[in-house]
């Protein structure tokens, strides 16, 4: 069997229930953004660690080394924003050809540090090494949250609202843009920028984090299409998403009319987001949105309603009409 038949799912869900055994008491491990771990009376410690690697995830002609560094860190601090966390530290171990350029690890430590003074997230170690031709890089951050508070994909109630922190598809159409080599203009270079530089919603998390009426949170990493069902298989409920009610910036919808793209497609498929992607139930939502919308500059956007019905399933709808989803989100292996 090739990987490409099970996708990255398929292969982590192979082995996951194996080592679940070993874990300890209040541990909390594979299936969620960050593992929790117990870390003294008050505090749960959290860990996420993820990976780039070149021509993956990044093309080196298309991001300069201060946005990959600032990338690195940030699509990880976006996993601790996603468990309502406080970040602590990170670690950072990166495999260079060995004829890279010192000047440009130099500017990608640049970028690396910058976010790191953004939120004050000391780097406590890592590792280097030599590698054949491809850059790679693997960050590691550990957080806070307080005891028992992490916001779980497994929390999703019957008749919770389905929000998001922010626009969809502004990634996803940055690197559309970089592959099809469209000469860029003002509205795609924010689309771009939003690709190579995404900002983690880390004092959204926090404060959403705080909130009792907020129950499953996650970031969107691979597109709501394939994210949501992370949430739902994980709470066994189903979902129903308006599409006409997802949140699509100005930048997005002026490249896409311009380029005959669907801008709604990008929006429910694209990757890299890094918004979060969480539901409120039905007694909390208008007061938790009002609150919300004073203290952040984006308004968090209600785009459906889980349910007891279709587990693992979502509804799109348009409109009142269901609507049909050309493909889903990323995932790696699967063509
Ligand atoms: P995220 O996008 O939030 O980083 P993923 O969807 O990539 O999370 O991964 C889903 C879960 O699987 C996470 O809990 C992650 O820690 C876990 N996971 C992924 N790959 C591995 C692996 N090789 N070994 C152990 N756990 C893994
Ligand atoms: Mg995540």
């Amino acid at each position: 069997m090739k990987l490409s038949e099970i996708g990255e799912f398929g292969f982590i869900n192979r082995f996951s229930e194996k080592f679940s055994s070993l874990n300890r008491n209040e541990e909390c491990g594979i299936g969620d953004d960050c593992a929790i771990m117990p870390l003294d009376d008050q505090h749960d410690q959290i860990v996420t660690t993820d990976l780039l690697i070149e021509d993956i995830h990044f093309l080196r002609s298309e991001i300069t080394p201060f946005d990959l560094g600032y990338k690195a860190l940030a699509v990880n601090l976006s996993d601790i924003a996603a468990m309502g966390g406080k970040p602590t530290a990170s670690f950072l171990s990166i495999a260079l050809p060995g004829d890279t350029d010192v000047e440009y690890m130099d500017q990608v430590m640049e970028g690396y540090h910058n976010l790191s003074e953004k939120y004050q997230v000391p780097l406590l170690g890592g590792d280097t090494t030599k590698s054949p031709d491809k850059i790679v890089i693997n960050v590691c951050v550990t957080g806070r949250v307080k005891k028992g508070t992490a916001k779980l994909r497994s929390a999703a109630t019957n008749d919770d609202f389905i929000c998001v922190t922010g626009p969809l598809g502004d990634s996803g159409a940055g690197l559309k843009i970089l592959l099809e080599k469209i000469n860029p203009d003002s509205s795609s270079r924010k689309l771009i920028s939003w690709h190579n530089r995404p900002e983690p919603a880390i004092n959204e998390g926090l404060w959403l984090g705080n909130k009792t009426g907020v129950n499953a949170m996650m970031d969107i990493s691979d597109g709501i299409a394939s994210d949501l069902l992370h949430i739902l298989s994980k709470s066994g409920k189903g979902a129903t998403v308006y599409v006409e009610s997802i949140p699509l910036s100005t930048a997005l919808k002026e490249t896409a009319d311009h380029n005959g793209w669907n801008a709604l497609e990008l929006a429910l498929t694209g990757g890299e987001d890094y918004r979060l992607l969480l539901t409120i139930s039905s007694r909390s939502f208008k007061k938790l949105e009002k609150e919300y919308n004073k203290e952040f500059q984006i308004p968090i956007s209600c785009v459906g309603r889980i349910t007891e019905k279709n587990p693992g399933q979502i509804i799109w709808m348009k409109e009142n009409q269901p609507y049909s989803l050309d493909r889903g989100g990323f995932n790696h292996f699967r063509e």
